[in-house]
Formats: structure tokens, C-alpha cells, sequence
């Protein structure tokens, strides 16, 4: 059997890793336009930062590795064409790119091909995006050119407050820089916190000198040959580094000249991983998954999806059965000493999803009262009027991770608040309170749905 992977991310990656573990036979080649594989994206910001020494430290494996377990990785090489009637792929060494000859393309045939293309950076249509000292962060190159130009900056504007813009504007901060992290929305972390929990995350970074400005769309970056002012709305800001931090689109090209059915949030797929165009799977940022509460289209651009979703490829590929269930796509992040996660829905999403809620909070600690050490922990759950958990978020400075994972198995398994506070939580005093703050924030939705009756 030939499998053919187009993408060395965490989802193509995924598959023929996991292919390779079920199947001793299986041929497997991945090609991709990068030189490193098998680096963590998530890890950028922490290297631009400092926290992490080098790139290199994020750099898991070399193509070698991969060569010695029997995957083939053709890298620096662009796929052009897949031509699924005949089973084969057309690509091409990028030293080669400018040539259109066809015959220096180089081909491969597959049994079953898997586009796990991923997804490029949103390029906001402005003036100035062009100039240097403006960046985008996808691929570990993209990393290092940041901190190496970061090395002669003394200002620098973010663009766009999600995670990625929020851990970048803290690691930029760390290295002296006057940040200003900018926001076209009323609020930072708009996908994953309500405005309430957001304010808290905010009043953190500017505790710490990130200036914030929402509510403010990327309007002109500014310079004769490098970026010199970044214009926010009626806002200037000097700036002489830029990231763009706008999202991203899903790499769609290839599937859809292969046929692929596409949707409006990227390829379409079935639970198995499978695409219309027989023989054909796609997995990671390009494709599109169900929400696991409204049940709407949606996007999960995160690294935890694309291995999920690349193990379930790879199984029915090889021939066993798996599916990718819809998603509430769990997230955490580390700004400085603050971690913030969540899970499912915000109170914001269920108001304009036509979705009545109860809000539960907790304002707690993460361990005894009386043990050093302790800290602060909020907590919000969101949960329909029947008592069933539909999201929560938490911020504290520990324990935030495993907290929202417990959410996502309740959210996932239709657990109520009174289910939650029957549940069995362990305790001792350096690790937790005797009553889990999650506990706390059950209770508090209990008491505000009696209330209603
Ligand atoms: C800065 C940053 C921080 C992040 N932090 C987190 C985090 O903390 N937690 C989390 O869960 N997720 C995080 N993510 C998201 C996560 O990294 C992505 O969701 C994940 O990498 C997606 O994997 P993928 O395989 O779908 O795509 P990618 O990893 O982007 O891989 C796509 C691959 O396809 C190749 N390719 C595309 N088109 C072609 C072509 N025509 N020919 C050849 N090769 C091609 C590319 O070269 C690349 O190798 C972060 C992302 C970034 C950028």
C-alpha cells in the first residue's frame, strides 16, 4: 500500500507516524515546501520570548530520523497537482519553482493520498504589509526572522489579540521592547473568553507594560522602506516591528483542483477523515469540523485537532475504524505567569447562537488556604437551564490545564452541574482545596437555576 502525505505538520506527520506503527508494509512518503519538520509551532512565541533558549530546542526530529523508520519526507518541494483519476501527485524541488517546465516535475503514485496542507496566514488588505520589519508567524522561519529583527527594535505592534498575539506581545516585552498589542474588537481573547474573564487577562498584560488598544482594525502600516508607524483606526503607533497575528485561511487549493468537496470553513470531511474524491483524506487546519454544542461548520486551527484527527486518518487508512468526533475546541495559554483555558461555549457565543444560559462562578484558591503557595483561580461555567455544562473558562497562575480538560469530558459526556458536585474530586492540601473550585462554580449555577423556578 502507498500512502502519500502532502504536509509535514502536526497532521500529516501524525498519519504517517501512526501509519507506520499499525503497518510494517505500507510505503508512506510525505512531501512539503519546508526544510525542518517536526517543530513545534506552539513553541515560537516561547522562543521569541526567551523562555526557550533556541529554535533548534523545538525541532523534534530531522527528515533523517523519519528516513531510518521507514517514512520517506521529500522536503523543500511544492506539490502543484493532484491527479486523483490516475492516483498520482505532480511536484516540484523548490529551486526549481520559477521553471514551468513540465518535465522537471517529479510524480508519485499513491493507493491513498492525504492533504494535510494546513492553513497561511491572513495578510489583513492594507497598505504597507510589504514593508520590512512586518511579519507573519506560521513556520519556524517565520520565527526566526522575528527574533532576529527583534534584536534592533525598540517598538513593536501586534496585531490582532488572540492567544498567539497575546503570547508574542508578552515574549516581545520580555526582550525590553515597548509592545502594543491591537485589537479590532471590543475585547482581547474574543473566541475563547467573555468580556468579564477577558478584562482580567487584560488588566495582567498591562500590569506588565503591553499596551493594549481594542476596538481598532488595521487601517496602514506606515514607512519609506521599513515599517515606521502602524495605523490603528484614527490611531498612529510608532512601531519599527510589526506581526501580524490576524489568523489564518485553510490551504484549500490542492483539494479543490483535486475535486475535493469544500465548504465554507475549508475541506469538507466525513467523521472517518475522508473527503468526496475516493480514496483521498485530509486532516489538520485545512479542513472543516462540527461544533460539538451547536452542531454548526466550523474551524478547529489548533495543534491538539490535527493529531487527533491525523490517528483517525491513519486507522481507517491502514483499515481499522475511527472517527472524529465534533469538537468544543479546548484551549489553554501561558502569558507570562497566567494561564488561561477554555473550553465549549462563552456566554457570548450561546447569546448569539439564540441559546439561553445560567452562569456559575467561583473565586477561589488552587490549593488550601493555609499552604504556601496558594493562588488565586477563577472560574466561570456556562450551562443551560436544565443544568447542563455548555463551557467554561479559568484563569489562574496553576492547574488551569487539567481543570478544563475535566470541563471537556463533562461538557462531552452531558454532565450536569448537580452530576459535577456529586463527583469524586481528590485533595491535599499542596495540590487543591478540599472543594474543588469547579465545584464551587456548579454549586453557584444550582443556586442561581433555583432561584429562577
Ligand atoms: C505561533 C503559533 C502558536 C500556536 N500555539 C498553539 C498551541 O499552543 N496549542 C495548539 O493546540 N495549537 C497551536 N497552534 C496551532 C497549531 O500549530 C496548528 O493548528 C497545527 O500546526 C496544524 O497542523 P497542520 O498539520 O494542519 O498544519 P501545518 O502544521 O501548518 O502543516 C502544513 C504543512 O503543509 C505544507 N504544505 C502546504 N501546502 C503545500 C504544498 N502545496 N506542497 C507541499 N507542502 C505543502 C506546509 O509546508 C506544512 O508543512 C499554534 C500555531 C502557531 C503558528
Amino acid at each position: 500500500m502507498k500512502v502519500v502525505i502532502i504536509g509535514s505538520g502536526a497532521g500529516g506527520l501524525t498519519v504517517a507516524s501512526n501509519i507506520r506503527k499499525y503497518s510494517d508494509k505500507a510505503e508512506i512518503t510525505v512531501i512539503t515546501r519546508e526544510t525542518q519538520v517536526a517543530y513545534s509551532q506552539c513553541a515560537i512565541p516561547y522562543v521569541i520570548g526567551g523562555e526557550i533558549e533556541s529554535f533548534d530546542e523545538i525541532v523534534m526530529h530531522t527528515p533523517e530520523y523519519y528516513g531510518e523508520h521507514g517514512i520517506n519526507i521529500i522536503t523543500d518541494s511544492e506539490v502543484y497537482e493532484i491527479v486523483s483519476s490516475a492516483k498520482f501527485v505532480r511536484y516540484r524541488p523548490n529551486n526549481l519553482k520559477k521553471t514551468n517546465e513540465k518535465d522537471l516535475d517529479d510524480v508519485v503514485n499513491y493507493d491513498y493520498l492525504v492533504i494535510a496542507t494546513g492553513g497561511s496566514p491572513f495578510i489583513p488588505p492594507v497598505e504597507g504589509t510589504y514593508l520590512k520589519g512586518v511579519f507573519k508567524v506560521r513556520t519556524i522561519e517565520d520565527g526566526a526572522k522575528i527574533k532576529k529583527w527583534a534584536e534592533q527594535t525598540k517598538k513593536a505592534v501586534v496585531v490582532g489579540a488572540g492567544a498567539i498575539g497575546l503570547e508574542l506581545g508578552y515574549g516581545l516585552k520580555q526582550l525590553g521592547i515597548e509592545v502594543s498589542v491591537t485589537e479590532m474588537l471590543p475585547q482581547i481573547l474574543p473566541r475563547s473568553l467573555d468580556p468579564d474573564m477577558a478584562l482580567k487577562v487584560q488588566d495582567y498584560l498591562e500590569s506588565l507594560g503591553v499596551k493594549i488598544v481594542l476596538e481598532k482594525a488595521l487601517n496602514e502600516i506606515i514607512g519609506s522602506e521599513k515599517a515606521e508607524e502602524v495605523v490603528v483606526g484614527n490611531e498612529h503607533i510608532d512601531s519599527d516591528l510589526v506581526i501580524l497575528s490576524t489568523g489564518i485561511r485553510p490551504s484549500i487549493k490542492l483539494a479543490k483542483q483535486a475535486g475535493c468537496t469544500i465548504g465554507n470553513m475549508g475541506v469538507s470531511v466525513n467523521e472517518r477523515m475522508e473527503t468526496s474524491t475516493p480514496c483521498i483524506y485530509s486532516v489538520g487546519d485545512c479542513v472543516e469540523v462540527y461544533d460539538g454544542i451547536t452542531g454548526q461548520k466550523t474551524v478547529s486551527p489548533f495543534g491538539t485537532t490535527a493529531v487527533r484527527q491525523g490517528k483517525v486518518a491513519a486507522k481507517n487508512i491502514i483499515g481499522r475504524d475511527a472517527v472524529f468526533r465534533p469538537v468544543l475546541n479546548s484551549v489553554v495559554s501561558k502569558i507570562g505567569e497566567l494561564e488561561i483555558g477554555a473550553v465549549g461555549l462563552t456566554e457570548t457565543s450561546a447569546g448569539l447562537n439564540g441559546i439561553d444560559v445560567i452562569i456559575g462562578r467561583s473565586k477561589a484558591l488552587t490549593k488550601a488556604r493555609y499552604y504556601p503557595g496558594c493562588k488565586p483561580i477563577d472560574i466561570k461555567i456556562v450551562c443551560n437551564p436544565e443544568g447542563e455544562i455548555l463551557g467554561c473558562q479559568i484563569i489562574a497562575k496553576e492547574t488551569v490545564a487539567e481543570r478544563v480538560d475535566t470541563m471537556a469530558l463533562a461538557i462531552a459526556k452531558g454532565v450536569k452541574c448537580t452530576e459535577l458536585t456529586e463527583m469524586e474530586f481528590s485533595y491535599a492540601p499542596p495540590v487543591s482545596m478540599v472543594v474543588d473550585p469547579i465545584v464551587l462554580a456548579a454549586e453557584n449555577a444550582i443556586e442561581k437555576m433555583n432561584n429562577r423556578i
